[in-house]
């Protein structure tokens, strides 16, 4: 062990001694929410919070349907620097006149949430305060793709992106970047104006690796994308150069300017994230769009799952460490969610779940991932849509009817925010693999309606009480 690591190790001891400390009083579970950007990750928790404090119909999750919870509400945080998850400002977009979608995750977030409980074992009913706090954290998925960052030296890092960004589809969104690329002198004098650029750039090919049509996921650093607290920040000014793995840097040269600053990223973002949050969550959501992975084509899916396999690598990262073991302090739960199931029919819920287990258990393969438990579901944590069946020239479909938002289209009609309209998505293949390998073109369509008018006390969903179940389940003895 490395002295660095031994220092690493005892900052999560700091950590988790005083989530120790304060468990000891009133059990406590740290719950990480993640997906990449519009994944669904704030829609999700605003909509878990309510259905939990509403006590909404939740079936599956067994402790309410046993009328065990007996009630649920919002406390301060125990973390004062992080700041808080603006549920009511989200709930306030959702249900408000003019309903809208909230704003979407920027950065991490944390919201404390307690439910009491009418204890069921010996041990509890004796023992417990009948008690748990959950403690969300939102954080973006693109800041939990940079932790292998910690296990690669700047030209390691740099080589493999530039290979990476010489393929297609890479290579036709990578051209204005690689035209400024071939123009740098790795051991030319460091010039601070060329590494912003270098960065600028590299960014701009980052954003259209991203957008919908692209919709690659795995698109190191993630503070390029989305900077958090760090927009505008010298952290965030380098980029890779065109190196082998194993090349060296003269001081004084552009190549080690670059290299200490993606140490800087390294040691002053990516380990403070690692060490502050992620290795004190003990379960583990991660939003997925399969959808628009699946739609955007077979590349999508590739990069999808090297981005799950990135991810499960990390949640295997430290769950052999000494110190996290003794306070608990290790993911113990995964659960990797298909957002947005809504969009579909029900015909296809079972298998757009089947198509992201698929994905995962291969990630866990080759990540080798084992300690956790880890389990695929497709949901929809507020449900914007309704069925219906349409009948066109003699044969019945099945559609999904809503009010899609002002503007989207579909073939020649453009909506205008108000008219409900119903829709044919079309259908997932009944085998995971044949999705995988991908769909014909134009196979799923996508409209993005407006959330449902909230009539009663709660939100419509799908599957969210299953994810509840697995997430929280077992917490309430
Ligand atoms: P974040 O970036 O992960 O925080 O993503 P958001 O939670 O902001 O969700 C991004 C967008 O996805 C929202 O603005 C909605 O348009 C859409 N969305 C999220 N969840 C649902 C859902 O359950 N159903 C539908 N129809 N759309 C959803």
């Amino acid at each position: 062990m490395s002295w660095t690591s031994v220092i690493d190790t005892s900052r999560i001891a700091a950590g988790g001694l005083a989530d120790f400390a304060t468990g000891l009083t009133s059990p406590s579970l740290r719950l990480g929410v993640t997906g990449l950007s519009r994944a669904g990750k704030t829609v999700f928790i605003t909509a878990l919070v309510h259905a939990l404090l509403k006590q909404a119909r939740l079936p599956v999750f067994e402790t309410q349907s046993e009328g065990r919870i007996l009630r649920a509400y919002l406390e301060p945080q125990p973390n004062d620097d992080l700041p808080r998850f603006a549920y009511e400002k989200h709930l306030e977009a959702l249900t408000g006149e003019n309903r809208h979608w909230p704003e979407s995750t920027r950065q991490i977030s944390q919201l404390r949430l307690t439910i009491e409980y009418a204890p069921e074992s010996f041990f509890a009913r004796n023992f417990s305060s009948g008690k748990l706090h959950v403690d969300i954290v939102d954080y973006p998925g693109e800041w939990l793709l940079d932790l292998p960052l910690m296990q690669q030296t700047y030209a390691q890092w740099s080589a493999s992106v530039v290979a990476l960004s010489r393929k297609s589809p890479r290579l036709e969104l990578a051209k204005n970047w690689h035209a400024h690329l071939s123009t740098l002198q790795t051991d030319a004098r460091a010039d601070e104006l060329q590494a912003v650029k270098a960065a600028e750039l590299f960014t701009t090919y980052l954003a259209s690796c991203r957008n919908r049509q692209a919709s690659l996921s795995s698109l190191p650093p993630g503070r390029f994308l989305m900077p958090g607290d760090l927009e505008g920040s010298p952290l965030l000014s380098f980029a890779p150069l065109d190196v082998t793995p194993d090349q060296s840097f003269e001081s004084g040269t552009l190549g080690a300017l670059m290299e200490r600053r993606y140490q800087s990223y390294v040691s002053h973002v990516v380990k403070p994230f690692y060490f502050g949050h992620f290795a004190r969550l003990n379960r583990q959501i991660v939003l997925v769009d399969v959808m628009s992975a699946l739609n955007a084509g077979v590349h999508a899916v590739g990069d999808l799952r090297s981005a799950l396999t990135d991810i499960l690598a990390s949640f295997r990262l430290g769950s052999n460490d000494i110190v996290s073991n003794v306070f608990g302090k290790r993911i113990d739960k995964v659960l990797f969610a298909a957002t947005k199931a809504d969009l579909l029919h029900h015909t296809s819920h079972d298998r757009l779940q089947s198509i992201l287990r698929l994905l995962a258990s291969e990630a866990a393969q080759k990540a080798e991932f084992s300690g956790a438990t880890y389990d695929a579901l497709a949901l929809s944590a507020i449900r914007a849509t309704r069925e219906a069946t349409v009948t066109r020239k003699g044969e019945e479909l099945p559609c999904i009817a809503g009010t899609p938002e002002k503007g989207e289209k579909i073939g020649s009609e453009v909506f205008d925010g108000a008219t409900e309209a119903a829709i044919f998505p079309g259908d997932l293949p009944l085998h995971p693999q044949a999705a995988l390998q991908g769909l014909s073109e134009g196979a799923l369509q996508f409209v993005k309606f407006r959330p449902p008018l909230l009539t009663g006390e709660t939100f419509p969903h799908i599957r969210l009480d299953r994810a509840v179940e697995f997430l929280l389940g077992d917490r309430f003895p």
